[in-house]
Protein backbone atom coordinates (compact mmCIF):
# COMPACT_ATOMS: atom_id res chain seq x y z
CA UNK A 1 0.00 0.00 0.00
CA UNK A 2 1.46 3.70 -0.73
CA UNK A 3 1.99 5.85 2.04
CA UNK A 4 -0.47 9.28 1.16
CA UNK A 5 2.24 12.15 2.19
CA UNK A 6 1.23 16.06 1.30
CA UNK A 7 4.38 17.31 -0.60
CA UNK A 8 4.91 21.20 -0.75
CA UNK A 9 7.67 22.41 -2.80
CA UNK A 10 8.03 25.70 -1.10
CA UNK A 11 9.60 28.38 -2.44
CA UNK A 12 12.82 29.97 -3.97
CA UNK A 13 15.13 26.26 -3.48
CA UNK A 14 12.40 24.79 -2.53
CA UNK A 15 10.81 23.25 -5.62
CA UNK A 16 14.85 21.43 -6.58
CA UNK A 17 15.33 19.80 -3.39
CA UNK A 18 12.01 18.84 -2.85
CA UNK A 19 12.01 17.48 -6.47
CA UNK A 20 15.66 15.74 -5.90
CA UNK A 21 14.75 14.59 -2.65
CA UNK A 22 11.31 12.55 -3.72
CA UNK A 23 12.91 10.56 -6.63
CA UNK A 24 15.51 9.10 -3.97
CA UNK A 25 12.48 8.38 -1.69
CA UNK A 26 10.78 6.48 -4.62
CA UNK A 27 13.79 4.54 -5.47
CA UNK A 28 13.87 3.00 -1.51
CA UNK A 29 11.03 0.84 -3.13
CA UNK A 30 8.89 2.38 -0.60
CA UNK A 31 5.19 3.35 -2.42
CA UNK A 32 4.11 7.14 -1.89
CA UNK A 33 0.62 8.96 -3.38
CA UNK A 34 2.01 12.34 -3.81
CA UNK A 35 -0.53 14.86 -2.79
CA UNK A 36 0.84 18.63 -3.99
CA UNK A 37 0.24 21.55 -2.17
CA UNK A 38 1.46 24.73 -3.07
CA UNK A 39 2.64 27.23 -0.58
CA UNK A 40 4.44 30.33 -0.35
CA UNK A 41 5.41 32.61 -2.93
CA UNK A 42 3.35 31.43 -5.82
CA UNK A 43 0.42 30.69 -3.75
CA UNK A 44 0.22 34.24 -2.92
CA UNK A 45 -0.70 35.20 -6.90
CA UNK A 46 -2.89 32.32 -7.04
CA UNK A 47 -4.79 32.51 -4.03
CA UNK A 48 -4.11 35.65 -2.05
CA UNK A 49 -2.31 34.03 1.06
CA UNK A 50 0.75 32.28 1.42
CA UNK A 51 -0.68 29.58 3.06
CA UNK A 52 -4.31 28.47 1.37
CA UNK A 53 -6.26 26.22 3.08
CA UNK A 54 -5.92 23.40 0.49
CA UNK A 55 -2.74 22.81 2.49
CA UNK A 56 -4.06 22.41 5.71
CA UNK A 57 -6.70 20.61 4.86
CA UNK A 58 -4.32 18.15 2.56
CA UNK A 59 -1.49 17.73 6.02
CA UNK A 60 -5.04 17.00 8.00
CA UNK A 61 -6.15 14.09 5.72
CA UNK A 62 -2.33 12.79 5.32
CA UNK A 63 -1.47 13.57 8.61
CA UNK A 64 2.31 13.28 7.36
CA UNK A 65 3.88 16.20 5.06
CA UNK A 66 7.48 16.48 3.47
CA UNK A 67 7.64 20.33 2.77
CA UNK A 68 10.38 22.58 1.39
CA UNK A 69 11.29 26.40 2.79
CA UNK A 70 8.89 28.98 2.14
CA UNK A 71 10.10 32.37 2.10
CA UNK A 72 8.67 34.88 4.56
CA UNK A 73 6.95 37.85 2.61
CA UNK A 74 7.74 41.25 3.93
CA UNK A 75 4.37 42.93 4.87
CA UNK A 76 2.03 40.58 3.46
CA UNK A 77 0.69 40.81 7.54
CA UNK A 78 1.94 37.23 7.35
CA UNK A 79 4.67 36.71 10.40
CA UNK A 80 5.87 33.41 8.36
CA UNK A 81 3.72 30.60 7.09
CA UNK A 82 6.66 27.86 8.81
CA UNK A 83 5.67 29.58 12.49
CA UNK A 84 1.60 29.55 11.21
CA UNK A 85 1.93 25.67 10.04
CA UNK A 86 3.57 25.02 13.37
CA UNK A 87 0.57 26.32 15.36
CA UNK A 88 -2.70 25.61 13.01
CA UNK A 89 -1.27 21.70 13.34
CA UNK A 90 0.08 21.99 16.91
CA UNK A 91 3.51 20.82 16.06
CA UNK A 92 4.89 21.43 18.86
CA UNK A 93 8.05 19.56 18.81
CA UNK A 94 11.20 19.97 16.18
CA UNK A 95 13.35 17.54 15.51
CA UNK A 96 16.74 18.58 14.31
CA UNK A 97 19.32 15.65 14.30
CA UNK A 98 23.07 17.28 14.02
CA UNK A 99 25.58 14.04 12.70
CA UNK A 100 29.00 14.63 11.23
CA UNK A 101 29.05 12.10 7.91
CA UNK A 102 32.61 10.84 6.66
CA UNK A 103 33.87 12.89 4.86
CA UNK A 104 32.09 16.08 5.07
CA UNK A 105 34.01 19.29 5.70
CA UNK A 106 33.90 20.19 9.26
CA UNK A 107 35.59 21.34 12.40
CA UNK A 108 34.27 18.64 14.08
CA UNK A 109 34.16 14.95 13.77
CA UNK A 110 31.78 12.56 15.91
CA UNK A 111 29.47 14.60 16.76
CA UNK A 112 25.78 13.40 16.75
CA UNK A 113 23.75 15.45 18.37
CA UNK A 114 19.64 15.86 18.26
CA UNK A 115 17.79 19.06 19.21
CA UNK A 116 14.71 19.15 20.03
CA UNK A 117 13.48 22.70 20.13
CA UNK A 118 9.41 23.66 21.53
CA UNK A 119 8.51 24.77 18.85
CA UNK A 120 5.03 26.82 19.47
CA UNK A 121 5.59 29.10 23.18
CA UNK A 122 8.32 31.50 24.25
CA UNK A 123 8.86 34.48 22.42
CA UNK A 124 7.41 33.25 19.28
CA UNK A 125 3.84 33.34 21.12
CA UNK A 126 4.06 36.71 18.63
CA UNK A 127 2.05 38.84 21.51
CA UNK A 128 4.28 42.08 21.11
CA UNK A 129 3.62 46.01 22.45
CA UNK A 130 4.72 48.81 20.03
CA UNK A 131 6.74 51.40 21.06
CA UNK A 132 4.75 54.62 21.91
CA UNK A 133 1.54 52.88 21.74
CA UNK A 134 -1.12 53.36 24.69
CA UNK A 135 -1.54 49.54 25.46
CA UNK A 136 2.38 50.09 26.00
CA UNK A 137 2.58 52.44 28.14
CA UNK A 138 -0.43 50.61 30.16
CA UNK A 139 1.64 47.46 30.41
CA UNK A 140 4.88 49.67 31.56
CA UNK A 141 2.57 51.58 34.36
CA UNK A 142 1.41 47.77 35.63
CA UNK A 143 4.78 46.48 35.61
CA UNK A 144 5.78 49.30 38.01
CA UNK A 145 2.32 49.45 40.03
CA UNK A 146 2.64 46.09 40.74
CA UNK A 147 6.30 46.37 41.68
CA UNK A 148 7.84 44.30 38.70
CA UNK A 149 10.39 46.51 38.39
CA UNK A 150 10.89 49.41 35.99
CA UNK A 151 10.33 49.44 31.80
CA UNK A 152 11.77 52.63 30.08
CA UNK A 153 8.92 54.57 28.95
CA UNK A 154 10.37 54.36 25.10
CA UNK A 155 10.49 50.25 25.45
CA UNK A 156 8.90 47.66 22.66
CA UNK A 157 8.37 44.56 24.51
CA UNK A 158 8.20 41.35 23.43
CA UNK A 159 6.58 38.68 25.58
CA UNK A 160 8.14 35.35 26.70
CA UNK A 161 5.36 33.35 27.40
CA UNK A 162 6.64 29.76 28.44
CA UNK A 163 3.60 27.32 30.35
CA UNK A 164 3.83 24.29 32.39
CA UNK A 165 2.13 22.49 29.78
CA UNK A 166 4.08 23.09 26.96
CA UNK A 167 7.17 22.42 28.64
CA UNK A 168 6.25 19.17 29.97
CA UNK A 169 5.00 17.98 26.54
CA UNK A 170 8.49 19.04 24.59
CA UNK A 171 10.41 17.72 27.66
CA UNK A 172 8.55 14.18 27.34
CA UNK A 173 9.38 14.31 23.99
CA UNK A 174 12.77 14.12 24.19
CA UNK A 175 12.74 11.40 26.85
CA UNK A 176 10.61 9.26 25.04
CA UNK A 177 12.66 9.88 21.87
CA UNK A 178 15.71 9.51 23.78
CA UNK A 179 14.21 5.92 24.69
CA UNK A 180 12.90 4.97 21.15
CA UNK A 181 16.47 5.73 19.56
CA UNK A 182 18.32 4.48 22.50
CA UNK A 183 20.27 7.43 23.34
CA UNK A 184 21.49 8.19 26.77
CA UNK A 185 21.41 11.34 27.96
CA UNK A 186 19.45 14.43 27.60
CA UNK A 187 20.37 18.07 28.12
CA UNK A 188 18.05 20.67 28.95
CA UNK A 189 18.92 24.27 28.21
CA UNK A 190 17.73 27.57 29.81
CA UNK A 191 18.62 30.67 31.57
CA UNK A 192 16.80 29.85 34.59
CA UNK A 193 19.21 32.02 36.59
CA UNK A 194 17.85 35.43 35.17
CA UNK A 195 14.34 34.24 33.75
CA UNK A 196 12.88 32.58 36.66
CA UNK A 197 9.26 32.66 36.23
CA UNK A 198 9.64 31.68 32.40
CA UNK A 199 13.26 29.72 31.98
CA UNK A 200 12.69 28.55 35.40
CA UNK A 201 9.45 26.74 34.89
CA UNK A 202 10.77 24.54 32.38
CA UNK A 203 13.83 23.87 34.08
CA UNK A 204 11.40 23.04 37.09
CA UNK A 205 9.55 20.71 34.80
CA UNK A 206 12.40 19.10 33.01
CA UNK A 207 14.03 18.06 36.31
CA UNK A 208 10.44 16.35 37.63
CA UNK A 209 9.83 14.81 34.27
CA UNK A 210 13.22 13.40 34.22
CA UNK A 211 12.81 11.22 37.46
CA UNK A 212 10.54 9.04 35.52
CA UNK A 213 13.11 8.57 33.30
CA UNK A 214 15.79 6.81 35.31
CA UNK A 215 17.34 4.80 32.71
CA UNK A 216 18.36 8.24 30.49
CA UNK A 217 21.02 10.18 32.91
CA UNK A 218 19.41 14.21 32.56
CA UNK A 219 21.46 17.60 33.24
CA UNK A 220 20.75 21.05 32.59
CA UNK A 221 23.37 23.65 31.04
CA UNK A 222 22.62 27.46 31.11
CA UNK A 223 22.49 28.53 27.33
CA UNK A 224 25.36 30.53 27.14
CA UNK A 225 27.70 28.01 28.81
CA UNK A 226 26.22 25.90 26.45
CA UNK A 227 27.46 27.33 23.36
CA UNK A 228 30.53 27.45 24.91
CA UNK A 229 30.36 23.77 24.95
CA UNK A 230 29.15 22.96 21.71
CA UNK A 231 31.96 24.36 20.34
CA UNK A 232 34.55 23.35 22.84
CA UNK A 233 33.34 19.54 22.97
CA UNK A 234 30.56 18.76 20.84
CA UNK A 235 30.72 15.08 21.32
CA UNK A 236 29.88 14.99 24.98
CA UNK A 237 26.21 15.53 24.04
CA UNK A 238 23.30 13.42 22.77
CA UNK A 239 19.77 14.77 22.87
CA UNK A 240 19.30 18.21 23.47
CA UNK A 241 15.94 19.91 24.41
CA UNK A 242 15.25 23.88 25.06
CA UNK A 243 12.82 26.41 24.33
CA UNK A 244 12.21 27.38 21.46
CA UNK A 245 14.42 30.70 20.48
CA UNK A 246 17.62 28.93 22.31
CA UNK A 247 16.45 25.78 20.28
CA UNK A 248 16.36 27.63 16.92
CA UNK A 249 19.68 29.32 17.59
CA UNK A 250 21.23 25.74 19.16
CA UNK A 251 19.79 24.09 16.16
CA UNK A 252 21.71 26.67 13.58
CA UNK A 253 24.97 26.48 15.94
CA UNK A 254 24.84 22.61 15.63
CA UNK A 255 24.35 22.92 11.83
CA UNK A 256 27.01 24.48 11.36
CA UNK A 257 29.17 21.79 13.25
CA UNK A 258 28.40 18.84 11.51
CA UNK A 259 28.88 20.56 8.06
CA UNK A 260 26.17 23.52 7.52
CA UNK A 261 22.76 23.75 6.32
CA UNK A 262 22.95 21.82 3.32
CA UNK A 263 22.67 18.79 5.68
CA UNK A 264 21.15 19.55 8.53
CA UNK A 265 17.43 17.56 8.36
CA UNK A 266 14.45 18.22 10.65
CA UNK A 267 10.81 17.53 11.35
CA UNK A 268 8.07 19.05 13.04
CA UNK A 269 5.90 16.89 15.03
CA UNK A 270 2.63 16.82 17.32
CA UNK A 271 0.37 14.64 18.88
CA UNK A 272 -1.51 13.72 15.32
CA UNK A 273 0.45 15.22 12.12
CA UNK A 274 4.17 15.52 11.47
CA UNK A 275 6.37 17.85 9.09
CA UNK A 276 9.83 16.96 7.77
CA UNK A 277 11.51 19.76 6.62
CA UNK A 278 15.03 20.58 6.33
CA UNK A 279 16.65 23.60 8.98
CA UNK A 280 17.89 25.49 5.70
CA UNK A 281 15.62 28.43 4.13
CA UNK A 282 14.61 29.03 0.55
CA UNK A 283 17.78 30.60 -0.19
CA UNK A 284 16.90 33.04 -3.35
CA UNK A 285 19.85 33.74 -4.70
CA UNK A 286 20.55 30.13 -5.85
CA UNK A 287 16.83 29.53 -7.28
CA UNK A 288 16.32 27.82 -10.33
CA UNK A 289 19.88 27.42 -11.03
CA UNK A 290 20.37 23.68 -9.52
CA UNK A 291 22.80 24.64 -7.82
CA UNK A 292 21.42 23.88 -4.06
CA UNK A 293 22.33 21.07 -2.10
CA UNK A 294 19.40 18.35 -1.21
CA UNK A 295 20.82 16.37 0.73
CA UNK A 296 19.20 18.14 4.13
CA UNK A 297 15.58 17.67 2.42
CA UNK A 298 16.76 13.97 1.93
CA UNK A 299 18.24 13.38 5.28
CA UNK A 300 14.11 15.01 6.43
CA UNK A 301 13.12 12.42 3.90
CA UNK A 302 15.14 9.40 6.03
CA UNK A 303 13.56 10.59 9.26
CA UNK A 304 9.95 10.32 7.62
CA UNK A 305 10.92 6.62 6.87
CA UNK A 306 11.91 6.21 9.68
CA UNK A 307 8.74 7.53 11.53
CA UNK A 308 6.56 5.35 9.13
CA UNK A 309 7.85 2.79 10.54
CA UNK A 310 9.88 1.96 7.12
CA UNK A 311 13.36 1.25 9.34
CA UNK A 312 15.07 -0.40 6.25
CA UNK A 313 14.65 1.67 3.96
CA UNK A 314 15.46 4.86 5.92
CA UNK A 315 18.54 2.76 6.77
CA UNK A 316 19.44 2.19 3.16
CA UNK A 317 19.02 5.66 2.27
CA UNK A 318 20.73 7.14 4.68
CA UNK A 319 24.06 5.07 3.66
CA UNK A 320 23.60 5.80 -0.05
CA UNK A 321 23.49 9.28 1.10
CA UNK A 322 26.68 8.91 3.58
CA UNK A 323 28.34 7.27 0.37
CA UNK A 324 27.88 10.07 -1.98
CA UNK A 325 29.35 12.01 0.75
CA UNK A 326 32.97 10.10 1.62
CA UNK A 327 33.50 9.45 -1.93
CA UNK A 328 33.23 13.77 -2.01
CA UNK A 329 32.53 13.42 -5.95
CA UNK A 330 29.00 14.03 -6.63
CA UNK A 331 28.26 16.93 -3.74
CA UNK A 332 27.22 20.60 -4.21
CA UNK A 333 29.48 23.24 -3.74
CA UNK A 334 29.15 24.10 0.15
CA UNK A 335 30.22 20.29 0.39
CA UNK A 336 33.72 21.34 -1.47
CA UNK A 337 36.58 22.38 0.86
CA UNK A 338 37.26 25.56 -0.79
CA UNK A 339 33.25 25.60 -1.74
CA UNK A 340 34.90 25.26 -5.51
CA UNK A 341 32.34 23.81 -8.28
CA UNK A 342 30.19 21.20 -7.02
CA UNK A 343 27.57 19.24 -9.27
CA UNK A 344 23.76 20.10 -9.84
CA UNK A 345 21.41 19.55 -7.34
CA UNK A 346 19.53 16.55 -9.37
CA UNK A 347 23.10 15.27 -10.22
CA UNK A 348 23.28 14.66 -6.33
CA UNK A 349 20.06 12.59 -6.67
CA UNK A 350 21.37 10.61 -9.70
CA UNK A 351 24.39 9.68 -6.93
CA UNK A 352 22.26 8.90 -4.40
CA UNK A 353 20.21 6.81 -6.70
CA UNK A 354 23.13 4.68 -8.03
CA UNK A 355 24.49 3.93 -5.05
CA UNK A 356 20.64 2.74 -3.34
CA UNK A 357 21.10 0.07 -6.45
CA UNK A 358 24.33 -0.93 -6.05
P1 LIG B 1 18.72 30.34 4.04
O1 LIG B 1 18.86 29.08 4.83
O2 LIG B 1 17.69 30.34 2.98
O3 LIG B 1 20.11 30.65 3.32
C1 LIG B 1 21.27 31.13 3.95
C2 LIG B 1 22.48 30.72 3.13
O4 LIG B 1 22.78 29.35 3.43
C3 LIG B 1 22.26 30.75 1.63
O5 LIG B 1 22.51 32.01 1.08
C4 LIG B 1 23.23 29.71 1.15
O6 LIG B 1 24.52 30.27 1.08
C5 LIG B 1 23.20 28.69 2.24
N1 LIG B 1 22.24 27.58 1.99
C6 LIG B 1 21.02 27.38 2.53
N2 LIG B 1 20.48 26.26 2.09
C7 LIG B 1 21.37 25.72 1.23
C8 LIG B 1 21.38 24.53 0.44
N3 LIG B 1 20.37 23.64 0.45
N4 LIG B 1 22.46 24.29 -0.34
C9 LIG B 1 23.50 25.12 -0.36
N5 LIG B 1 23.56 26.27 0.36
C10 LIG B 1 22.50 26.55 1.15
O7 LIG B 1 18.48 31.53 5.08
P2 LIG B 1 18.01 33.03 4.83
O8 LIG B 1 18.70 33.60 3.64
O9 LIG B 1 18.13 33.68 6.15
O10 LIG B 1 16.45 32.92 4.51
C11 LIG B 1 15.88 33.00 3.20
C12 LIG B 1 14.36 32.89 3.33
O11 LIG B 1 14.02 31.58 3.82
C13 LIG B 1 13.76 33.90 4.33
O12 LIG B 1 12.57 34.42 3.77
C14 LIG B 1 13.44 33.06 5.56
O13 LIG B 1 12.37 33.56 6.28
C15 LIG B 1 13.11 31.73 4.92
N6 LIG B 1 13.28 30.56 5.83
C16 LIG B 1 12.37 29.57 5.71
C17 LIG B 1 12.52 28.43 6.48
C18 LIG B 1 11.50 27.34 6.33
O14 LIG B 1 10.77 27.32 5.35
N7 LIG B 1 11.39 26.43 7.26
C19 LIG B 1 13.60 28.30 7.36
C20 LIG B 1 14.55 29.33 7.42
C21 LIG B 1 14.38 30.47 6.65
Amino acid sequence: MAYSVTFIPGDGIGPEVTAAARRVLEATGVAFRWDIAEAGADAVEKYGTPLPEPVIESIRKNKIALKGPITTPVGSGFRSVNVALRKVLDLYACVRPCKTYPGVSSLYRDVDIVVVRENTEDLYVGVEFEKGAPETARLIRLAAEVKRGTVKEDSGISLKAISETGSRKIVKFAFEYARTYQRKKVTALHKANILKFSDGLFLAVAREVARGYPDIEFEDRIIDNMTMQLVKRPQRFDVVVAPNLYGDIISDLCAGLVGGLGVAPGANVGGEFAVFEPTHGSAPKYAGQNKANPMAVMLSGVIMLRHLGEVGAADRLEEAIAGVIIEGKHVTYDMKPDNSRGVGTSQVADAVIEKLGS
